[in-house]
């Protein structure tokens, strides 16, 4: 193999195994020599994700999205270490997703420059929402919300269903001048589209560092600003002394964790208290056999469900707090 040829492996995929085996690319995979292959355009990004089969206007069922992720080695015994690392660790993530074999083959550099642009689309979600790897310039519609994500860096990057149930959530829910508040904030998705969205103040944290940092990346590269937009991004989960400050809260995080918030499980404040009397609460990555769970949860606290969305497995609720009088 010469020097100009990488080894690409790739995997089919449906939407809910895609982000995991996104994060086993970027785990092995991530990291500096990829960022000169592609001259420094997708810094840290080991992972070129197709997507074909979705419906550019209804948004895709997990189901029916067929994705494949590749990932592109050098030539040596480092690409080879790392090849076998990410043969294992599929071959792990098959035993929790039913995926085909990964397909390994040679090509040439400029062929991986060339996929990586080609093939990481921007992708709509409810009517204006478009989430967008970070170099690319999607063909906006007036009064779109672009939302520019560097990929796989940290969780939440529209590849996973929980995350666009909640977009097509913010898009219905967040009113111009609203104050969001997004607890387990990941890449910084939601609280980036709400703060498009016309949120007044948007502020997110999660418990993270990692996350904490991909946020702020992700808010800088869409020239949302504390001063400017009012998103604040910090580490910790629910914040505490801000009873009812905001309208909208998202959280999307496992149904165990909801409810663990909700009744202070981790020492925290309840995760109901930072909302506004008539405030509504969008609780997502929820398996559809937990949702009743959760929603008891959230009844103890006098919140109820006025909507439900979801997509494959996956549930997303909505729940509205009382009017203060
Ligand atoms: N909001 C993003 C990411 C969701 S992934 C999206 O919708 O795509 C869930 C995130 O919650 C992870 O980044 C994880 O670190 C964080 N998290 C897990 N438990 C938490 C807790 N108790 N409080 C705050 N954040 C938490």
């Amino acid at each position: 193999m010469s020097e100009d040829e990488l080894v690409e492996i790739a995997v089919e995929v449906d939407g809910e195994a895609a982000e995991a085996v996104v994060e086993l690319f970027n785990r092995y995979n991530g990291g500096d020599w990829i960022e000169d292959s592609v001259a420094g355009e997708a810094s840290g990004g080991g992972a070129v994700v197709e997507t074909t089969g979705y419906d550019d206007f209804g948004g895709p069922a997990a189901s029916e999205l067929s994705m494949t992720v590749k990932t592109y080695l050098k030539p040596g015994p480092r690409g080879r270490g790392i090849q076998r690392q990410i043969e294992e660790g599929l071959w792990h993530l098959r035993l929790l997703y039913p995926m085909p074999e990964p397909v390994a083959r040679t090509v040439k550099e400029e062929d991986w420059a060339h996929a990586w642009k080609e093939h990481y689309k921007p992708l709509r979600i409810g009517r204006r929402v478009l989430l967008t790897p970070a170099w690319e310039e999607p063909e906006a519609l007036p009064g779109d919300v672009v939302v520019r994500l560097e990929p796989g860096m940290a969780f939440g990057t529209g590849l996973h269903p929980t995350t666009r149930l909640c977009v097509a959530a913010l898009e219905k829910w967040v009113r111009p001048g609203d104050a969001f508040l997004d607890i387990g904030t990941g890449s910084g998705v939601l609280a980036i589209a709400a703060a498009k969205l016309g949120a007044a103040r948007a502020w997110a944290t999660d418990i993270d560092p990692l996350a904490i940092r991909v946020a702020k990346e992700n808010a800088l590269l869409n020239k949302i600003t504390l001063e400017r937009d009012g998103l604040f991004i910090e580490q910790g989960s629910v914040p505490e002394g801000l009873a009812g400050g905001f309208q909208v809260i998202a959280a999307n995080i496992l149904a165990e964790v909801l409810i663990g918030l909700f009744e202070c499980a981790y020492d925290n404040v309840p995760l109901d208290e930072p909302l506004a009397p008539g405030g509504h609460m969008i609780l997502s990555g929820i398996l559809e056999e937990k949702a009743e769970l959760v929603l008891a949860a959230a009844a103890n606290h006098g919140l109820t469900e006025i909507e439900r969305r979801q997509e494959g497995d996956w549930v997303a609720l909505v729940v509205r707090s009382e009017d203060a009088d």
